[in-house]
């Protein structure tokens, strides 16, 4: 079995990916002309309808014995995993000179895709359902209709492996050091314990994979987030059923807030993920997993050193708040802490070079006139 050629494949996104889904604010407008655009070796159809009445919908292609579903946005306001699997769609129907990669993935895989389960998060763009839900905690009470539809599909489908599409963070870096990271995985612990099943080791091999290719990509700009069991997290669960779930987060790179860096990456993740599941003979140590560095939060948007409030040297440490206002994302600055900030890194920092407040009151005042 062919290796991907990662330069190769990047040629083929400089030439081919859809400007069109270059914006964060992504929702079931925007995806409903490509749903419509799919060519023969796609199918889709409606599953059923969020709180609010919207379409959500699943697409298939393949027709490969190893079941696979993948889901995107079931946080609203995470988009970027929509718009890397319409870039896999695209890939799928237009290989060009990976003609090979797209009928390995055809031919060994069936692939269920529910694009946007969350649409009435991703329209009024919240993390949150229309009921103020949060589908990745709702596996077990299923009290909205987009995490009864999600669990139907996997009934139906019996996937081998899942893959559950997220967003993270800007505060999320790799380690304790100064990067932040762009693209971050987890193989879900199935107990309290983590113990580590076969079923684990099996996912944890595909991180490993995707992980592997994307070290020519984004060398030292991938994490891994805690295995920590979480009881009512959709991953955690669907893996403890024995569906083998690979979490991936798509994060920041720095100046990046259009989210085009882990866009792509995550569009190769996926690329790579399936074929490696495709592929029979393709073997990698689960080890190399654990070669991930952990996730730290030690990353900002801005950091404002060498200020003084109330006579004492501070750092300001400030994340943007994302909000919705007329149809477009606003970066709102917002004080995450005020205190010695020299272990954190940040997309940019500045020196404020002794500036004076009398308190953080003053601080606050000030960030909000001096970002907006
Ligand atoms: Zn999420």
């Amino acid at each position: 079995m062919k290796k991907i050629e990662v330069e190769k494949v990047n040629k083929w996104y400089d030439l081919h990916h859809d400007p069109m889904l270059e914006k964060r604010y992504l929702t079931l407008e925007d995806i409903h002309p490509l749903l419509t655009e799919l060519g023969s070796q796609f199918s889709v159809h409606k599953i059923g309808e969020s709180f609010e009445q919207r379409n959500i919908y699943e697409l298939v292609f393949g027709t490969g014995p190893r079941t696979i579903l993948l889901w995107t946005q079931m946080h609203g306001n995470e988009s970027t995993g929509t718009r890397a699997f319409f870039d896999l769609i695209k890939f799928i129907s237009q290989p060009k000179d990976h003609k090979w990669l797209a009928d390995h993935i055809l031919k060994e895989c069936t692939v269920h895709c529910i694009p946007m389960l969350n649409p009435d998060g991703a329209n009024a763009f919240t993390r949150i359902n229309a009921q103020g839900i949060d589908l990745n905690r709702d596996v077990i009470d299923k009290k909205a209709p987009e995490s009864a539809l999600l669990q139907d599909v996997l009934k139906r489908v019996n996937p081998l492996y899942c893959f559950n599409l997220h967003d993270q963070r800007t505060i999320f870096s790799v380690g304790a050091g100064n990067e932040t990271a762009t693209m971050s995985f987890l193989a879900p612990s199935i107990d309290q314990k983590r113990t580590l099943t076969e079923g684990r080791k099996d996912t944890m091999k595909v991180i490993a994979s995707i992980h592997n290719l994307l070290l020519d990509v984004i060398p030292g700009k991938m994490g891994r987030y805690t295995d920590e069991f979480y009881p009512k997290a959709t991953g955690d669960n669907f893996q403890k059923m024995g569906h083998k779930t690979i979490l991936i987060e798509s994060g920041h790179s720095k100046g990046d807030y259009k989210r085009t860096v882990s866009r792509r990456t995550t569009f190769l993740a996926l690329l790579e993920g399936l074929r490696f599941i495709g592929d029979e003979q393709a073997q990698i140590d689960h080890k190399k997993y654990f070669d991930i560095p952990n996730n730290e939060k030690k990353y900002l948007d801005i950091i404002v050193q060498n200020s003084l409030i109330d006579g004492a040297k501070k750092d300001i440490g400030i994340l943007f708040l994302e909000k919705l206002e007329n149809g477009n994302i606003i970066f709102v600055p917002s004080i995450n802490q005020i205190s010695d900030l020299s272990e954190l890194s940040a997309d940019k920092i500045i020196d404020a070079k002794g500036l004076e407040f009398a308190n953080e009151n003053d601080v606050e005042k000030w960030v909000k006139n001096r970002f907006n």
